[in-house]
């Protein structure tokens, strides 16, 4: 009998936006949620340490996401910012990616 191991994602909702997105998948304009997705190398089903993680937004109506990285972070920051919350500004998908 071997020990039997593999990885697991556990996706975390950390947020959402304080900015309007319009999805261009199902047409409406919500706030988007912000997820962080973790690999996690798991002995049967115990979590033991994680191997990646990354993060994106995410539509809560249909799930189209985007990926955050290293071209669109800063854009998608100021996605975030209490300072202009109630804003009336409504980001379009491809203002994001
Ligand atoms: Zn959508």
């Amino acid at each position: 009998m071997g020990l039997y191991y593999k990885t697991n994602t556990i996706k975390t909702k950390k947020g959402m936006t304080t900015m309007l997105i319009h999805c261009s998948s199902c047409t409406n304009e919500r706030a988007w949620h912000l997820i962080q997705s973790t690999n996690w190398f798991c002995l049967l089903v115990i979590p033991i340490f994680p191997t990646s993680s990354y993060k994106y937004i995410e539509c809560p109506c249909c799930g189209k996401r985007i990926d955050i990285n290293k071209r669109n972070k800063e854009r998608i920051d100021r996605l975030f910012d209490k300072a202009i919350f109630g804003s009336v500004k409504v980001y379009y998908m491809h203002e994001l990616l």
